[in-house]
């Protein structure tokens, strides 16, 4: 198949926005497509050469491709980086000194799709030494025998830039009424899509047989499915209304959503929310989850969560970018270890659960993993009222999430791969704070630590003084910010201070390991301050049933020996700062 045919329709959607115009455009282009050839044809469109789980990425930088086009035009480099400033795209001035060339040569070969396919799927495995050398050959090799409007997709192509602005469901579209007579079939293509997330195979598929190629398409552990996604709604009242009065409310952590396959070999492979194969970013998990599931074949969801191993608090999102990287992945495993919050199982042993209602999914999901610390359920409640949900959505904050999601129980509660839709709605805060103000406060427990802190403890319990009742009420429970000095000398410091019940100064819903007589005074910054149905700090002031906490709270390293318990921050200024907060947030909306 002549490039020339691919470039034609590239030039037809290019002069257009109008989605039906485009997916004309399409039609013709499939149709005039040998079978064989579909499939990359329909990635080429895309600006790719494989589904993006396979991890093959094409996109050479802009640098080697003005070299390839200096030496295929036989100019030299700064000629073509002074002719890019001028067009202001490398595309254009591949296809001007194209032009000039092809007057000047006489033999050319015409490019077909194979070649150019070819030629760029080498130069996107090219590895290695001598890679960059070989890159820039294979480029300007296609390039000599390339027209100059060839000339200009081949290098948008090739750096990344083709952006056509071809969306997914156009391509089905399109595919939909060339191969199965009418765009009303794209529902079922559509489905082989999400549960295969490779368009190409769903267009080889159509291509080859019709509709009854994609009939066949089933959930395939090691393919990513696209994911589910959820609607967003700005209150409990609205959420509990859309999905029927009732709802599994579950906490929306602040990870990254990671979808695990485990395959009968005991291979694990992850896939991101964008389906890029992100395995090698997570060993730990692949251990866990080898560990971990039970099912010998399974597909499942969960939110990975960077933790502070000793408290197994969760950290705050930008804790687990640190993952993202190539090297050293070792030493960051050790320093952000994850924690798994399964949230959703698709399937389990040779049964696809993506059409079954989710309490039944939830169920499998249950027997399939074996918990531990670092393997969890995402905690979850069965919500009916507003206040249910609202006293949730707050402990869900204070826990350092981002909000909940609430999904529907009804019996079509399937798994809507690849859609954004009612049956989960999510509640997040739609604002964010710093508190920039340090706080001093009271220790008045501690919980047990474990791992590196067994034998000390893994987190204090802390109160702010409330002058009217002489209380002190708690606020935060803190385990982050602690050096290994400042761990061993926990102990000793609270040795005089450890009574066997919370002190009858001390006001707490939590029952801590240890209680102290409030003496120790610490300083702590935090995040934010939020409502909290937990915390007795300012119990009942804003909110009947709710206190103020501080969230990510984290010890700056001063212990305030100078400071009584009675001088620690008072409830009365905790909740000054919380309304200033408000007001800030207020002026800035
Ligand atoms: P956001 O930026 O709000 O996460 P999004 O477009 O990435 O938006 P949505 O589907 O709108 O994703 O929101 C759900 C996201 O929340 C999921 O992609 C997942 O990463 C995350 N999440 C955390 N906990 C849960 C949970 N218990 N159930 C479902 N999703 C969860």
């Amino acid at each position: 198949m002549d490039y020339s045919l691919l470039v034609e329709a590239y030039q037809r959607i290019d002069s257009t926005t109008k989605r039906l115009e485009i997916t004309d455009h399409l039609v013709d282009l499939f149709k005039k497509t040998p079978v064989e050839l579909v499939d990359k044809v329909v990635y080429l469109t895309q600006g790719k050469l494989y589904p993006d789980y396979m991890g093959i990425e094409l996109g050479i930088a802009e640098k080697l491709a003005v070299k390839a086009v200096a030496m295929a035009a036989g100019v030299s480099e700064p000629k073509v980086d002074r002719t890019v400033k001028e067009l202001g795209d490398l595309g254009e001035t591949a296809a001007k000194f194209m032009g000039k060339r092809a007057q000047a040569t006489l033999f050319q070969e015409a490019l077909t799709v194979e070649k150019v396919y070819d030629g760029l799927d080498r130069i996107a495995r090219a590895t290695g030494e001598g890679a960059q050398d070989l890159k820039i050959k294979i480029l300007s090799g296609l390039l000599s025998n390339a027209s100059p409007d060839e000339a200009k997709y081949l290098v948008r192509t090739v750096t990344g830039r083709l952006r056509l602005g071809v969306a997914d469901m156009t391509i089905l579209d399109a595919l939909a009424i060339a191969f199965c007579g009418s765009k009303d079939l794209r529902p079922m293509l559509e489905r082989a899509y999400n549960l295969s997330s490779d368009l190409g195979g769903v267009a080889k598929a159509v291509a080859e047989r019709g509709v009854e190629g994609v009939k066949g398409f089933q959930v395939t552990v090691g393919k990513p499915i696209r994911p589910m996604l959820a609607e967003r709604l700005p209150s409990a009242e609205e959420i509990l209304a859309k999905i029927g009065g009732k709802g599994l409310a579950e906490y929306k952590y602040d990870g990254e959503r990671l979808q695990i396959h485990k395959l009968a070999n005991g291979e694990v492979m992850i896939f991101s929310r964008r389906l890029e194969n992100i395995t090698h970013h997570y060993p730990d998990v692949c251990e866990l989850a080898r560990k971990h599931v039970k099912a010998d074949e399974v597909i499942l969801e969960a939110e990975g969560v960077a933790i502070n191993p000793d408290s197994g608090e969760m950290l705050p999102f930008q804790e687990l970018m640190h993952r993202r990287r190539k090297y050293g992945i070792e030493e960051a495993m050790e320093q952000y270890p994850i924690a798994l919050f399964c949230f959703d199982l698709l399937y389990a042993d040779g049964e696809d659960y993506t059409l079954k209602p989710l309490p039944q999914r939830r169920r499998k999901l249950e027997k399939a993993i074996k918990r531990s610390e670092r393997v969890q359920l995402s905690q979850a409640m069965v919500a009916s009222s507003v206040e249910e949900l609202e006293k949730f959505f707050e402990k869900a904050i204070e826990d350092g999430c981002e909000g909940v999601v609430v999904k529907s129980m009804g019996s079509d509660s399937v798994y809507q791969a690849g859609a954004r839709g009612w049956l989960w709605i999510k509640y997040k805060r739609d604002y964010k704070s710093v508190l920039t103000d340090t706080v001093d406060l009271v220790a008045v427990g501690a919980f047990h630590g474990r791992g590196k802190r067994a034998g000390t403890y893994g987190a204090l319990l802390m109160a702010a003084y409330d002058k009217k009742s002489d209380l002190f009420k708690t606020v935060c429970k803190v385990g982050t910010g602690f050096t290994d000095e400042d761990l061993a000398k926990l102990p000793k410091l609270f040795k005089d201070n450890v009574i066997p019940h919370r002190h009858a100064r001390v006001e707490s819903q939590l029952e801590a390991d240890v209680w102290f007589v409030p003496a120790v005074v610490l300083e702590i910054v935090g995040a934010e301050i939020t409502l909290s149905p937990i915390h007795t700090c300012a119990m009942n002031r804003i909110r009947a049933g709710s206190g103020l906490a501080i969230r990510f709270p984290r010890f700056t390293g001063r212990y305030r020996t100078d400071k009584a318990p009675e001088d620690a921050t008072t409830v009365e200024e905790i909740v000054e700062m919380y309304l200033r907060q408000l007001k800030k947030i207020e002026a800035e909306a």
